[in-house]
């Protein structure tokens, strides 16, 4: 796996604290292969890989994790960005049914997904139809009544007034039908080839100009790797889509076509099928998909316990200081500020803490951007100012302001607000430890 290969690469590197340039290229030699095995098309690990290296690069580096960790946890925020960068929920429409038109080759799983999205749906709280618009298969309206009544959502099917044997007149008709019985969003499942073909093209297209769909969700099996990317782009040309569906994950593809797909087209992956079942269905979650086209769950999870370990050291080393075993300073208030921001917004972290609810109300208007600004405050100042507060005079103050393109009035609010931190930061010590890190020794 890649993992091995990784940690093989970096055998020599142990402890080394930053990324050189040949560190990089190793890892990006690694990064590519491990991403072509999972079926990302070429151009699209070439633009990947280049992307990664820059950003390695000009990476400060991380004193949690050791190089080949530092690096996998760039590609893999990368990855969760692109594939879900702008991830998106079903656009409903403002009036009348909500059209969700679905397209794809034969085999992809429309149909079965066209009841799991209706199931999904119901569950929303919606009451969703199934249209039944692949006339080319003599089964193919059997097979989605038999879907449609596991899920127990009514299907509209060809019969005589319905339009028999023209999709677009069955499309329309459901439309209208939908507007009569209320239902709230239409799903239309197609035809499908088992390759890209222009009669088929042409039909879906027809379609989707007749019902002018909300969305139309491409559904494409994972399972049929490279392909993926140029079915895609025939979709692509000849309906247009807004959305993927990915489907079949529950095999062993290991999903690089939902990268390629979202880099090649611009559209973004909404779904993911993975079973027969028909709850065997979600949203699409990036990060899952990244861990997954990585092909590295352990790497990963080392790499949060590395980091998770680290920011507990310090916190711990802020402890030790409080609890008399040093003073604690200015420099350690900015360490603070900064860990809580990694951590998440501030109001949460405290409603999270036993015993911090207290300063959740107080909290809930903390401004992130404040921590910018008493970094710059901060850093103005010189290490024995730092050290101790107290020897800021009035002209000390007014050099600190300026250095740090405050007002004075700035640099006093944060000099109270430290001493208030100070003193409660002592409360805490005294009173049996920080929350969550167990007694404080001494
Ligand atoms: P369509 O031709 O695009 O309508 O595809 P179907 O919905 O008929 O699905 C083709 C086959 O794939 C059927 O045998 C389905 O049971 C199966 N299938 C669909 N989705 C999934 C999935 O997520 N996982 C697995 N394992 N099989 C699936
Ligand atoms: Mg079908």
């Amino acid at each position: 796996t890649l993992s091995d290969r990784l940690s093989d690469t970096f055998k020599n590197l142990r402890g080394k604290g930053r990324l050189s340039e040949a560190d990089i290229d190793a890892t990006a030699r690694e990064i590519r292969i491990a991403l072509l095995e999972a079926d990302v098309a070429l151009p699209v690990v070439k633009e990947f890989t280049a992307a990664i290296k820059e950003r390695a690069r000009g990476e400060e580096v991380s004193q949690a994790l050791n190089p080949a960790q530092q690096i996998v946890k760039i590609v893999n925020d990368e990855l969760i960005e692109i594939l879900g960068g702008e991830t998106r929920r079903l656009r409903y429409a403002k009036t009348g049914p909500t059209v969700i038109m679905l397209a794809g080759l034969q085999g992809a799983g429309k149909t079965t997904l066209a009841a799991k999205l209706a199931l999904w749906l119901k569950e929303q709280g919606k009451s969703p139809l199934l249209v039944a618009c692949d006339l080319q298969r003599p089964n193919a309206v059997n097979q989605l009544q038999v879907n449609g009544e596991r899920v127990g959502v009514p299907v509209f099917a060809p019969e005589p007034g319905n339009g028999t044997g023209n999709p677009v007149a069955v499309a329309q008709a459901s439309i209208e039908e939908a507007a009569r019985k209320l239902y709230d969003v239409v799903i239309v499942d197609t035809a499908g080839r088992l390759g890209v073909d222009a009669e088929m093209m042409q039909q879906a297209k027809d379609i989707r100009a007749a019902v002018n769909p909300d969305e139309v969700l491409f559904v494409v099996d994972a399972m049929i790797g490279q392909d993926a990317v140029t079915t895609a782009l025939a979709f692509q040309e000849g309906v247009g889509f807004d959305g993927v569906v990915l489907t079949k994950l529950d095999g062993d593809a290991r999903g690089g076509a939902a990268l390629s797909i979202r880099s090649i087209t611009g559209k973004p992956v909404m779904f993911a099928s993975a079973g027969e079942k028909m709850t065997d269905f979600d949203l699409f979650h990036p990060d899952r998909m990244a861990g997954r086209i990585l092909d590295m769950g352990d790497m990963l999870t080392l790499i949060e316990q590395a980091e998770k370990v680290f920011d507990q050291e310090q916190a711990f080393k802020a402890a030790e200081k409080l609890s008399g075993k040093g003073d604690f300073t200015l420099d350690d208030f900015l360490t603070q500020m900064q860990q809580i921001r990694k951590l998440g917004s501030m109001s949460k972290i405290m409603g999270m803490l036993p015993g911090m609810g207290q300063f959740k109300d107080a909290l809930a208007n903390f401004d992130e951007r404040e921590i910018d600004r008493i970094q710059a405050i901060i850093q103005s100042m010189t290490p024995a100012e730092r050290d101790n507060p107290k020897i800021l005079d009035g002209s000390r103050r007014l050099r600190i302001a300026k250095g740090s393109g405050r007002q004075v009035s700035d640099v006093n609010q944060l000099v109270d607000r430290f001493t208030e931190a100070k003193k409660m930061m002592q409360q805490l010590a005294n009173g049996g430890g920080m929350p969550g890190m167990g007694p404080v020794p001494g």
